[in-house]
């Protein structure tokens, strides 16, 4: 089976990084922001063989015809902030409100998505408890995973939990 993925965040929040640690296995220190990237990856969850398409998205330009595009064609949303930064995680109401908007679906209509707070090896740094990202999560009807992708913690949850979600939906 097949699934459209898209990731949704503000800038460095670390989209890329996550979606290259579990495609590839790997992290490096820089990135460039400006990339939007397709990947594809195989795994398999719940004995169940899946591609997966995610898109890496990047950029501003929150209301391009890009951005609704993908967002038109998202099957599952994997929503990103990083727990260094409050206002990341303000930016995914708007991102989720554009989300429904885009696919014309009813609040009362679930849209399959996972919230992830990441960078959690920075918890010196750590603006966002644990328990604001989960409540957000809760209010969206989302999933939440914390996790890192510089120390590889939870990378693959973020994935086997949006995959559940479609599969539900
Ligand atoms: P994007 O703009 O959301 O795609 O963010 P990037 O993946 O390009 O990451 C932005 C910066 O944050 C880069 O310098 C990454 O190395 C760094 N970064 C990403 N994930 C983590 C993490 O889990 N922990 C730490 N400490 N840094 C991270
Ligand atoms: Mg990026």
């Amino acid at each position: 089976m097949n699934y459209k993925i898209t990731v949704l965040g503000s800038g460095a929040v670390g989209k890329s990084s996550i979606v290259v640690r579990y495609s590839r296995g790997s992290f490096t220190d820089i990135y460039d922001p400006t990339i939007e990237d397709m990947c594809t990856k195989q795994d398999e969850f719940d004995g169940k063989a899946c591609v997966l398409e995610i898109l890496d998205t990047a950029g501003q330009e929150e209301y391009s015809t890009m951005r609704e595009q993908y967002m038109q064609s998202g099957q599952g949303f994997i929503l990103v902030y990083t727990i260094t930064s409050a206002q990341s995680l303000d930016t995914l109401r708007e991102m989720r409100n554009k989300i429904y908007s885009v696919k014309q679906k009813p609040d009362t209509c679930m849209i399959p998505m996972v919230v992830v707070g990441n960078k959690t090896d920075l918890e010196d740094e750590r603006a966002v408890s644990t328990e604001d990202g989960k409540k957000f999560a809760e209010s969206i009807h989302a999933g939440f995973i914390e996790c890192s992708a510089k120390a590889n913690l939870k990378i693959r949850d973020v994935f086997e939990e949006i995959i559940r979600r479609v599969n539900n939906s």
